[in-house]
């Protein structure tokens, strides 16, 4: 089908915006209303050298150049995004479906780490030890790699490649990114405002399409560092396929994130906070939280969960409702599956997101409203895969103890939170529990950039995260250098013994 009047999308080769010559494209739709915003093209092979090429020739100079100057791009950077945060956020609300307030969220938690790549001169810095043998010193220098590659998922089209390529080239290395087919507008909108910062061109190149160039990104023997978000599925075999070609990857992957309520828990403070994080964005957060353990006599709190998800407001994004439209029509059948096959296996639906009855304004988006389940079992399809919806298991324990046991025997190890006044339970908590991200009272614990982004098991391959210090080894080589500069002239002859005394 031709749209005569879509926006295509182009591809930046080279410090140029230039049109693809593929024959396959994709539609980007807005969620809400089925609205086809623009066509997004699955690059060719030709194009993929192309951006590689530019990103392996632009090295040579973007490597030399010094630290205060590329700081200096990423100080305009944080400044450009700042003044066009609200353009940004009504771009993402049409294409990815969330609330503007939500949007403007995701844009300023990627502008942060815009900051932080600004203080790089703080951050790549090596370390040095004097006189380790006479007159000798060691020191390292913390090189930038070469080309790095970042793919990125469609639910933070903004802060997610803003993990990515302001650290990398910050560091002194160029990129190629691969956003979200599905809704690549705003990553291209910030990438305009990164060259409008004055990133040089080659420094940055963008690439779009799906698996083929995500395939050949892992394949290219210029590409040195590949990092990646997203599933768990994509994100193995992206680690797999890159490692094997010899680089180094970093993978932030799928999530099954659970919240304990104790007891003891501020009931009101902890009921907001759930409902907040597992309908926020319809609940299309790797830093969501679909499943609430309740403690002992929490599991008395049910109907207060379900009053106040019934409460929440459904609608387009643009109206700033409580919660917009999943990211596609295929999506809204997996989720509403998900739902039937959960209450196939037994879960007590507790609240029915499924609307059956549109009005006009959704009728024609992706729409599914909270969704409750309480009596939910590890076995049950709705326990076992990430939903990726407004989809909220309830689960109880007996203990603390048993809890903890429940959320390490989960096969993702992502984000989780636990709610109480008891500083004795927090701290058996942040010590026994084997996930990433802890929370303690607060619910989405996504941290801020000067630490880094982490997880274990299934939710992350690769040691070091993203952002903050850890992002900084991970896109540089580290050189050790020993050097003696002798203060006088004499010989003190040849020495065959590893000793340098
Ligand atoms: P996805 O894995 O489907 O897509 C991610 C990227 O991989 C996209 O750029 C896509 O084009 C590419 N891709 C898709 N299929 C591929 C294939 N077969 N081969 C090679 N590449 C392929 O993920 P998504 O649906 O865009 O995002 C949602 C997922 O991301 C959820 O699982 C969520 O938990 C996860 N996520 C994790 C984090 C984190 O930090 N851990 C953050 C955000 C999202």
């Amino acid at each position: 089908m031709t749209y005569p009047s879509v926006p295509l999308v182009p591809l930046l080769i080279n410090g140029e915006f230039v049109q693809s010559k593929t024959t396959e494209w994709r539609d980007v739709i807005n969620p809400a209303t089925q609205e086809v915003l623009a066509r997004v093209p699955l690059a060719t092979p030709a194009e993929m050298e192309a951006a590689v090429a530019s990103a392996k020739a632009a090295f040579s100079t973007w490597r030399k150049t010094p630290i205060g100057q590329r700081a200096r791009v990423f100080l305009k950077y944080q400044q450009l995004i700042r003044d066009n945060i609200k353009s940004l956020a009504a771009t993402l609300t049409a294409e990815q479906g969330k609330t503007l307030a939500d949007a403007e969220g995701d844009v300023f938690r990627g502008l942060e780490v815009v900051e932080h790549a600004a203080s790089i001169g703080n951050l790549q810095l090596g370390e040095l030890a004097n006189n380790v043998a006479k007159g000798v010193d060691t020191y390292t220098l913390l090189q930038p790699i070469g080309v790095c590659a970042g793919i990125t998922p469609f639910n933070f089209p903004a802060m997610i490649p803003l993990w990515m390529f302001p650290m990398a080239i910050a560091c002194g290395n160029t990129f190629v990114l691969k956003p979200s087919e599905q809704d690549p507008l705003v990553t291209m909108r910030l990438v305009e405002l990164a060259l409008e910062a004055g990133i040089p061109k080659g420094v940055l190149n963008v690439v779009h399409g799906a698996a083929d160039i995500v395939n050949a990104i892992c394949d290219h023997p210029d590409i040195k560092a590949v990092s990646f978000v997203g599933s768990t599925r994509v994100g193995t075999h992206v680690y797999e396929r890159a490692t094997l070609a010899g680089k180094r990857v970093q993978c932030m992957m799928g999530a099954k994130n659970h919240a304990i309520v104790m007891p003891d828990a501020n009931k009101e403070q902890a009921l907001n906070a759930l409902v907040g994080a597992a309908f926020g964005a319809a609940g299309q957060r790797c830093m969501a939280l679909p499943v609430a353990v309740l403690v002992g006599e929490a599991r008395n709190w049910i109907p207060d969960l379900v009053a106040k998800a019934r409460a929440l407001r459904v609608g387009p994004g643009k109206d700033n409702p409580d919660l917009g439209p999943v990211i596609s029509r295929a999506a809204k059948e997996r989720v509403e599956a998900m739902i039937a096959r959960g209450e196939q296996q037994g879960a007590t639906l507790e609240l029915d997101g499924r609307i059956r009855n549109p009005s006009t304004e959704i009728s024609a988006g992706n729409f599914v409203g909270p969704t409750i389940f309480s009596k939910v079992k590890p076995g049950m399809v709705i326990y076992d895969e990430e939903i990726f919806g407004p989809v909220l298991c309830v689960t109880e324990a007996d203990t603390l103890e048993d809890a903890i046991a429940l959320i390490n025997a989960n096969p993702n190890g992502n984000g989780t939170a636990i709610f109480t006044q008891s500083g004795a339970a927090a701290r058996k908590f942040e010590e026994d529990i084997d996930v990433g991200q802890v929370g303690i009272n607060v619910p989405i614990p996504v941290p801020v950039p000067m630490f880094s982004f982490t997880g274990s098991r299934a939710s992350k391959l690769g040691d070091l995260g993203p952002y903050g210090k850890q992002v900084v080894l991970f896109y540089t080589q580290t050189k050790t250098v020993t050097a003696r500069w002798f203060e006088d002239d004499v010989s003190t002859g040849v020495n065959t013994t590893i000793s340098m005394q």
